[in-house]
C-alpha cells in the first residue's frame, strides 16, 4: 500500500483528469511535445514543474544530486544524463535547456564542507552558481547539443533558485554572473 498522502494525492489528480481538463489529458496521451528541458537537483523542494508553474507535458526533466552535467568524454559521466540529453535534443527537438541550481543544495554543501571557506554562506551560494555555469559549459561538449546551439535551434540557460524567497536568478553569459529576475 502506498503512503496515505500519495493515495489522497492520486485521487485528487484523477478528479482533475475526469473534469474539464480531460481534453488536455487525452491530447497528452498521444505524444509529448515539450519545448524545454530542465536539468535540476533531486532536492524535494525544487521541483521544476513547481518553480515554473508548468503543466504536464511542458517540461522534459532530468534530475540528479546537485544538478550536475559532466563532459561527454568524462569517465565520471552519467549515462542517464547523456541519454536524456540526446532524447531531448534529437527526438523531441527541445528549444531550450535550463540548468537549474538552487540555494541550500545538500550536494554542493557536502563539497563545501570539505573546503575551508572564509564566509560559508556566501561561499556556498557562489559554489552553487559556479556549478551551474560549469554544467552549462559541459553541455556544449555533447555533439547533439553543440550542433543544435550552432544551428540556432537550441538555447542554453542557467538559473539559480532561492528556496527561502522563491526568487530566481539567471546566468548572464556576458558577465558570468547571476541576475535576479524582477
Ligand atoms: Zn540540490
Amino acid at each position: 500500500m502506498l503512503p496515505q498522502r500519495l493515495m489522497q494525492g492520486h485521487r485528487a489528480y484523477r478528479e482533475k483528469a475526469s473534469g474539464p481538463q480531460r481534453v488536455r489529458f487525452a491530447a497528452q496521451a498521444r505524444a509529448q511535445q515539450p519545448q524545454t528541458m530542465v536539468i535540476g537537483c533531486c532536492d524535494s523542494r525544487v521541483a521544476p514543474e513547481t518553480v515554473f508553474d508548468a503543466d504536464p507535458g511542458e517540461l522534459f526533466v532530468c534530475r540528479n544530486i546537485a544538478n550536475l552535467v559532466q563532459r561527454s568524454d568524462s569517465p565520471m559521466g552519467d549515462a542517464s544524463v547523456a541519454a536524456a540529453l540526446e532524447y531531448a535534443v534529437l527526438a523531441l527537438a527541445v528549444k531550450h535547456i535550463v540548468m537549474l541550481g538552487h540555494a541550500g543544495c545538500g550536494g554542493i554543501a557536502a563539497f563545501a564542507r570539505r573546503a575551508t571557506p572564509l564566509s560559508a554562506q556566501n561561499y556556498t551560494t557562489l559554489l552553487e552558481q559556479a556549478s551551474v555555469a560549469m554544467s552549462l559549459r559541459h553541455l556544449r561538449s555533447y555533439p547533439c547539443v553543440a550542433t543544435a546551439v550552432e544551428a540556432g535551434s537550441l538555447t542554453l540557460h542557467g538559473a539559480h533558485f532561492d528556496i527561502r524567497t522563491g526568487a530566481l536568478a539567471l546566468y548572464d553569459q556576458h558577465t558570468a554572473g547571476f541576475i535576479r529576475v524582477a
